[in-house]
Order: C-alpha cells, then sequence, then structure tokens
C-alpha cells in the first residue's frame, strides 16, 4: 500500500505551520462576539513531564475548545504553570540545579510535550505562578486579606520533622513519616500565617446557587464545609481530691443539646489547655499524670487525618477531672482521648452513650455510666440559653488556611515585623518582594525558611517608624498562585492590577472548568474564596460573584493492569511514548475513545491500535475518493450528513466517545463495496473530526483542496435528513433472526402490520411456525416473539 499514511511526516509537518500560526487560538475580547471561557486546570511542571491524566483532560478541553470556535464563539482557552513547590524544591536539593532553572527546563519540554499532543492553547497568554510579575499580585491579595483582617499570625499545630528540621504539610507526611527522610513525624506549636476562610463559609455554601456546577461537585464543597448548627455547653469543672482545678469551666460543643441529660461523660482533646494545666502540675496520682503524660505525648506523634481514621480503637485517659451535668446536676468524669480533635467545636465533646453509638462503644471499654431513663428534650436549650450556660453556635468542619511555609521554593509573604509597630505589610509600590537566588535549599537549624539565612533579604526598615525592622521568610503555600491563575489568562501582561475590569467583564465568568475529583474540594473552596474576597474589594465586577459557571470533573486513567499507574509498580504509560509509536491523532482520538469523559478505564494498546487503523482507513477513502472524482451516492450523502449532525450533538455535551464511535460507524458504510463519496461530504466530515485529530485533518484537508487552515473552518451544515424507511428488529425468544425494512413509516409503529410483515419472511416463519408465542413490541424499533410452547400456531 504506498499511499499508507505516514503520521510521523504529516504530523511534524503541521505542528510545525502551527508553532506560529495563531490565526485561530489567540483571541482578544470582542464585544460583538459571544465568547467561551474554556479552562483546565494548569499543571506542576514536573521533571517527569506531562503524564497521561493531563494529557486525557487537556484533549478533553481542547475538543470542546475546538469545537466551540468552530461554532463562531469568541474562545478562550489559556494553560500555564503552577510551578512553586516541593518536588522542584527537592530536585534542587539533591542536585544542586536551582529551582529557577529546573522549572524553566520543566516548562519547556510540557509545553513542547502539548504542542506534540496539537493541544491548540493560546500561549501568547501563558502564565507563571513564580514570574515575579504574577507572584506580584499573589502578594498584593496577601495585602489586602491583612489589612481586611483576614490574615493574621497564629500559634498552630504542624507536622515537624526533627531530622529535616523543617515543618512538612499534611500531603508531605506519609504514613506518619516525613516523606523526605522516613523520620518519623511530631507535631509542634509555631507561629503561622492564617488566612480566615472561615469567615466567608456561608457565603461558599450559598454562593453555589449561582452555579451550574454538577450534584456532586456542590456535594463535594458543601460536605467539606460541614455546617453544624448547635449549642456550647458550659460545665462546671470539680475534681475528687481536694485540688485546686485547672479551669472552673469547660465548654462543649454540641448539635444534640436535647440529650444532655443522657451525659455521662466529657472527652477532651490531648492538646484541650485543661490538659496542658494538668500535666504540667504534680499533684494528683503521680502514676495517673504518667499514664496521662504519655498519652499526650503519642497522641502527638499522629496526625490529624491518623487520628480520625483510629476514632474506632477508642483509646483514652481519665483525668481525674470531673465535670457537673448542668441540667442534671450529677458528677461526670473527664476523658481525654485523641479522636477528639482541637480543631473542631471547642476540642470537647459530650459523651451521650445512650443516644451515640461510638459513645456507647467508649463507655462500655471504659465502665462509665449509660443514662437510658431519660426522654430527648428540645426546650432543654431554651433553659440553657436563658441561664447563661447554653449558647447556640454555628461550627463547620471547615478549616482556616494555613497560609505559612517555611519553605524556599514559594511566595514570600509581603510583611516586615516591627519591635515597635509589629506586622506591617510591605508598601504596594514596593511589590514584588522577589524571591532571593540563594546558595543552599536546606531550612535553618531552628526550621525557618532559607530565607532566614540571607541577612540583605531579612533586614530592612519598618515601613511605620523607619527603624530596623525584619522581613518575614516564610513563604506561602502552593495553593496561593492557583487559587487566581484564571483572572490572569485575560490580562497577562498588566502591571497596574491584576487584571483589567472591562476584559474581567467580557471574559468572566469561566464557561467550563475541567479538573480533577481530587480539587473538587480545596482548591476549588480556596479559589472561590479569593475570588469573593475580591468582589468585596471591588477588584473583580459586580455582577459576577462567582468565578466559575461549570466544573467537569474529568475521569482517571489506569494502566493496563487496572492498577492506578505508578512508578513503583512499573505501569506508566507516557503520552509522548504513545504518540511517537501511534501518533498525536490517534492518541488523542484514542483517549477521547476510552469511555466517558468522566469516567475510570484502563488503558488497552489494542484498541488503541484499532483506533490508528481507523484514521488510516479515513485517509485512504479520502486519497481514493479524490482520485475518483466522483460525486455522493444518496447514501454516502445521508451517512456524512448524518454523521455531521451526531459529533454536533455529541460534543455540545461533551459526550467524545459517542462521537467517534458514529464516525467508525460511519466510515465502514463509505468503505463498502461501490459506494461513491464526493468531495463536498467528504469536506465536512474531514471539518467535523478535525476537532480530534488536528494533524490528519488538515493534511486531508489540502487534498480535498481545502485552504489552510481547516481549523478556522465554520462548523459545517449538515443537510437534514429526512427517513424514508424504517428498520425494524425481529426477534425470536431475544435473539435477533432478521430485520423488516419498510417504507410504510407509520405502519411500522403497529404492532399487528409488523407482525404480518415478519411472518411473510420465511426465515422467520421457520423459527416460530407451530409454536405457540406471544409478542413483546417496540413502536418502530423492535418486534420479539416469545415462545410459550408447542401447540397451535396461534397468538395468545
Ligand atoms: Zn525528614
Ligand atoms: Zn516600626
Amino acid at each position: 500500500m504506498g499511499d499508507k499514511y505516514n503520521f510521523l511526516e504529516v504530523e511534524k509537518k503541521w505542528a510545525k505551520a502551527y508553532a506560529d500560526f495563531y490565526g485561530y487560538r489567540a483571541v482578544d475580547f470582542d464585544k460583538t462576539r459571544e465568547k467561551k471561557y474554556v479552562l483546565v486546570e494548569f499543571p506542576y511542571p514536573s521533571g517527569s513531564g506531562l503524564h497521561v491524566g493531563h494529557a486525557f483532560s487537556m484533549t478533553g478541553a481542547d475538543v470542546y475548545a475546538r469545537y466551540m470556535r468552530m461554532k463562531g464563539f469568541n474562545v478562550l482557552f489559556p494553560m500555564g504553570w503552577d510551578a512553586f513547590g516541593l518536588p522542584t524544591e527537592n530536585y534542587a536539593l539533591r542536585t544542586g540545579i536551582s529551582p529557577q532553572k529546573a522549572t524553566k527546563d520543566n516548562t519547556q519540554k510540557f509545553r513542547e510535550q502539548m504542542d506534540q499532543l496539537g493541544l491548540s492553547f493560546d500561549w501568547t497568554r501563558e502564565v507563571n505562578t513564580t514570574d515575579a510579575s504574577f507572584y506580584k499580585w499573589t502578594q498584593w491579595i496577601f495585602i489586602k486579606l491583612f489589612e481586611k483582617g483576614l490574615a493574621q499570625k497564629e500559634e498552630m499545630p504542624i507536622n515537624w520533622c526533627p531530622k529535616c528540621k523543617i515543618g512538612l504539610a499534611n500531603e508531605e507526611v506519609i504514613d506518619g513519616k516525613c516523606e523526605r527522610c522516613g523520620t518519623g513525624v511530631e507535631r509542634r506549636t509555631i507561629s503561622q500565617w492564617v488566612v480566615k476562610i472561615t469567615k466567608y463559609a456561608d457565603r461558599l455554601i450559598e454562593g453555589l446557587n449561582q452555579t451550574d456546577f454538577i450534584e456532586k461537585v456542590k456535594a463535594a464543597q458543601i460536605n467539606w464545609i460541614d455546617k453544624r448548627e448547635g449549642v456550647e455547653i458550659r460545665f462546671e469543672v470539680t475534681r475528687r481530691h481536694n485540688d485546686t482545678v485547672p479551669q472552673e469551666y469547660i465548654k462543649v460543643f454540641t448539635t444534640r443539646p436535647d440529650t444532655l441529660e443522657g451525659a455521662t461523660f466529657i472527652v477532651v482533646s490531648p492538646e484541650h489547655p485543661i490538659v496542658k494545666e494538668l500535666k504540667t502540675s504534680a499533684r494528683g496520682g503521680q502514676a495517673r499524670n504518667q499514664e496521662l503524660k504519655w498519652y499526650i505525648e503519642e497522641a502527638a506523634k499522629k496526625s490529624d487525618l491518623e487520628r480520625e481514621e483510629r476514632v474506632r480503637d477508642k483509646t483514652g485517659v481519665f483525668t481525674c477531672l470531673m465535670a457537673i451535668n448542668p441540667l442534671t446536676q450529677k458528677e461526670i468524669p473527664i476523658w481525654v482521648a485523641d479522636y477528639v480533635s482541637m480543631n473542631y467545636g471547642t476540642g470537647a465533646v459530650m459523651g451521650v452513650p445512650s443516644h451515640d453509638e461510638r459513645d456507647k462503644e467508649f463507655a462500655v471499654k471504659f465502665g462509665l455510666a449509660i443514662n437510658n431513663e431519660y426522654v430527648p428534650d428540645e426546650k432543654v436549650v431554651d433553659r440553657l440559653v436563658k441561664e447563661g450556660v447554653g449558647e447556640r453556635k454555628t461550627n463547620y468542619h471547615l478549616r482556616d488556611w494555613i497560609f505559612s511555609r517555611q519553605h524556599y521554593w514559594g511566595e514570600p509573604v509581603p510583611m516586615i515585623y516591627c519591635d515597635k509597630d509589629g506586622w506591617q505589610t510591605v508598601p504596594e509600590d514596593q511589590l514584588p518582594i522577589q524571591l532571593p537566588e540563594v546558595e543552599k535549599y536546606q531550612p535553618t537549624d531552628t526550621g525557618e525558611s532559607p530565607l532566614a539565612n540571607i541577612k540583605e533579604f531579612v533586614e530592612t526598615t519598618c515601613p511605620k517608624c523607619d527603624g530596623k525592622a525584619r522581613r518575614e521568610t516564610d513563604t506561602m503555600p502552593n495553593w496561593a498562585g492557583s487559587d487566581w491563575y484564571f483572572l490572569r489568562y485575560l490580562d497577562p501582561n498588566n502591571g497596574k492590577s491584576l487584571a483589567d475590569m472591562e476584559k474581567m467583564n467580557y471574559w468572566l465568568p469561566v464557561d467550563i472548568y475541567v479538573g480533577g475529583d481530587e480539587h473538587n474540594t480545596l482548591h476549588l473552596l480556596y479559589s472561590r474564596f479569593i475570588y469573593q474576597f475580591l468582589w468585596d474589594l471591588g477588584a473583580v465586577p459586580k455582577d459576577k460573584p462567582e468565578p466559575y459557571q461549570k466544573r467537569l470533573s474529568h475521569g482517571v486513567i489506569l494502566a493496563p493492569d487496572g492498577n492506578r499507574m505508578s512508578k513503583t509498580r512499573g505501569n506508566v504509560i507516557v503520552p509522548d511514548e504513545v504518540a511517537a509509536k501511534f501518533g498525536a491523532d490517534a492518541t488523542r482520538t484514542y483517549l477521547m475513545f476510552m469511555g466517558p469523559f468522566d469516567a475510570t478505564m484502563a488503558w488497552n494498546e489494542r484498541s488503541l491500535t484499532g483506533v490508528k487503523r481507523f484514521i488510516e482507513r479515513l485517509y485512504l477513502l479520502i486519497i481514493e475518493s479524490v482520485a475518483k472524482g466522483e460525486m455522493s451516492d444518496e447514501v454516502s450523502f445521508e451517512i456524512i450528513n448524518k454523521l455531521v449532525k451526531k459529533i454536533d450533538g455529541d460534543l455540545a455535551v461533551m459526550k467524545f466517545n459517542t462521537a467517534i464511535a458514529a464516525a467508525m460507524g460511519a466510515l465502514n458504510s463509505l468503505t463498502e463495496e461501490g459506494r461513491k463519496v464526493g468531495i463536498a461530504e467528504l469536506k465536512k466530515m474531514v471539518v467535523a473530526l478535525a476537532v480530534f485529530v488536528p494533524f490528519v485533518a488538515e493534511e486531508l484537508w489540502q487534498m480535498l483542496g481545502g485552504e489552510f487552515s481547516v481549523h478556522t473552518q465554520k462548523w459545517p451544515d449538515a443537510v437534514k435528513i429526512i427517513e424514508k424507511e424504517a428498520t425494524v428488529v425481529v426477534q425470536v425468544d431475544g435473539k435477533t433472526r432478521g430485520v423488516i425494512r419498510t417504507q410504510e413509516l407509520k405502519n411500522s409503529k403497529t404492532q399487528e402490520r409488523m407482525e404480518e410483515l415478519a411472518l411473510a419472511d420465511p426465515n422467520i416463519k421457520k423459527w416460530v411456525e407451530g409454536k405457540k408465542y406471544k409478542v413483546i413490541f417496540v413502536p418502530g424499533k423492535i418486534i420479539n416473539f416469545v415462545l410459550t410452547g408447542d401447540g397451535d400456531s396461534s397468538r395468545m
């Protein structure tokens, strides 16, 4: 086959042509045209390059963006780099190559891979969170948060690696051990910047009403915030022995105040202040104090997550303290247990074994009292409130956002500390505070960021009193840049503001945001919070209170063995290796053909080979048809017009796999013996398929006499095909035994006539002759003869 499609040559040729061709992807705001902002999550440019998950989600977004362009929309489809973060810093520690250099190399590699895959990003709008011109605005947002009282420095417990002498983020703790060195992680309390996202908890729930997020995504947001109404109840603290008590009262948050009568004990978190006091006081039984001390130290070694997961284990120690149940006036014991977190409510809960399974298990295990002799009473709340013992409160599972990292590779927090004036913001005209280049990326002995070692960075003057002051050396968490990056794409070179108001007014909100399930909680929440905050500042358009209209979470691609891909398993599929072997067009089309865009699917090379063959056969059909120069016959005309309509409908709702399946079916029919396929119809087909196979489509478009580029064409008009024939499938006992083709369109909906026609066919008659049967009929589609036994050939 001399005409065999050489994808390597063709893809290389057109990739080169597209490198400098921005004719359809570089867009500007144009009020006369309707816009579509198609956003896909930007990647972290790691050293291992673009992975297949990126290729999958980005191809889906690309197909959609290409489709929307052809439908006449002004489509914004940008890409950038979420490049601050630990892996690059660790790489620098290992190799001595600076994070700046590694980031540059990696982003270049990623971009080449994206271009190779034919992703039509508008590179004129590329952003990088590590560029000073970008993080200037990340710092500006922080200053605004501080000015509005939403950023504060607080003592917070963190995960601490005693060997690396560094604070670790939760995701850096693997099985209670440091990700870098494997040493057991401890809990330490250090001073951290905290951003008060909880102040926006209600709005983050209510704002969802303004979006078209699917239920799954809305639920993920609401569950993460986990708003609970309840009552904070004050219990008087007493002690068995004649010692003084560490504090007079203890406050307990409960969503079931009506069960107060059944509260027979209290459990506090190991970090609760009342426990701290006890631990240091020498009073009480020495042995009991030892046990308590040991228990608290053990708890400190576990991460929050581990502790939450260990709820079932039910460990605990009695504190020797008692409390008075304000309703029954009975003394009840106070226990300490690690499943109670200081981060939720007051860090103390009441145990009601009669109405809570977990409390019951705890009571049974430690022999605590259980009170079943009462009826829950809603009126208790009013009484408690009236007596000043109870206070209505709303609690959230959502925690405030720890905004400090003691790492190098992040945005410097733009704050200055003066002994006299306290924390001061860096004056706006001094932004950005540039991240200085350093020799060593190791943290300091005190656990501070390596920036603390740079005298020229740290030493500064106080903006208020001009006296000597210290610059903050903490950097921001990796969410800081990604929570607002989608705004910067709208106006990436603006030196005066985040983005121009008129441009934001035109492009916002993001019409569709494609990303992973794992980002439906924190990333989505943080970015919506920052957007709402900017809205309050008046920094984004007034009539656009939410940033994202739709959110689509794409599926997951598993390895051929059905497992998650991982280096240790050695089952990783690398997209550019696949593209080199099968072609980028085949890789893209296969990714979209695997299944629904939100499904979890395993890689299958045989199916990929089938997709490659489809492209080769399409190529061959067009070469042959061009050589023959015939007009389409009626059947080909219908097939292609129907196909264009089918793809149109499917793409509008991102059903990529069914669109491709339809194209494969159409190609089978078009290549049947004796079919005539004309240029005009083939042109339509090529334009419609260009969204999936951008390279070969361009090649075929040229062959068909089209002008560069196929990607600037309008979506083809499909001629409406009027059905002239009905097809009714005939089954016997559910097995297909024949087909009735009839021009009696109306009659195809009546059982009697179809039964008559079916039985007129000897091939069907032989299956049912002399047998009893009943008929199941789906009008216009299926007639099924269900045999019920031998006997007269009669209907039942
Ligand atoms: Zn370590
Ligand atoms: Zn000062």
